[in-house]
């Protein structure tokens, strides 16, 4: 897919102001400072779409981006953070459960998984949770470049084996890196295929 253009079009705090579902969405979400802002400017050949390294945990927004006027990218608030309050987990809760559970434009969510890291409870909870509501979902693993190709692999291997403890089969994945721009072509070709816009 080539990226002819990506528009901003709107952040909301609340479901109810959202565009209308009526053109099909893939949303990215994963834990606080996991790469999701470098990965959707990457993606999308934008430098400032997607703000980097935000306060984690401050701002609750969906993010919608028009790309090539025929799909949005949702760009979702990290969960996961330790110092955010509970209160402010709670509404993060309610917010992007009810967005995940009930958007019917939404074909799938891009769970963002940290390459270097042992299987985070975090995610594996969050990927249960879209499982138990059959919420079609598939594993990008990032910041790739950061170490050894044999290393992700390895870690991958991991995230698989503990995801195969809830799962039957294992969801997609995808090896990406922002730095380097791996794995963007992949990506894009699913997002190419899955879309039924
Ligand atoms: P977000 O909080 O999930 O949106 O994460 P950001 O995109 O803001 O990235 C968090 C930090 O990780 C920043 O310092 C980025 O520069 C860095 N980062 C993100 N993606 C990559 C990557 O692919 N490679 C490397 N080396 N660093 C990355």
């Amino acid at each position: 897919m080539i990226i002819k253009s990506a528009t901003f079009i709107a952040s909301n705090t609340r479901s109810d102001k959202l565009p209308p579902p009526v053109i099909p969405e893939y949303a990215f979400i994963g834990r606080s400072n996991v790469g999701k802002s470098s990965l959707i400017n990457m993606l999308t050949d934008r430098k400032g779409l997607a703000k980097t390294s935000q306060t984690p945990g401050k701002t609750q927004l969906i993010n919608h981006f028009l790309i090539n006027e025929n799909w949005y990218l949702v760009d979702l608030p990290g969960y996961g953070y330790a110092k955010i309050s509970k209160s402010k987990r709670e509404e993060w809760e309610k917010f992007i459960r009810y967005y995940l559970r009930h958007r019917e434009s939404l074909q799938c969510v891009m769970v963002l998984v940290d390459s270097r890291l042992e299987p985070q409870k975090a995610d594996l909870d969050f990927c249960c949770w879209l499982g138990e509501n059959s919420i079609p979902f598939v594993v990008v693993y990032t910041k790739t470049d950061k170490q050894s190709r044999v290393k992700t692999d390895q870690r991958a291997a991991a995230f698989r084996k503990a995801m195969l403890q809830y799962f039957e089969e294992m969801p997609q994945q995808f090896i990406t890196s922002s730095e380097a721009r791996e794995g963007r072509d992949t990506l894009l070709a699913f997002i190419d295929e899955t879309n039924k816009g």
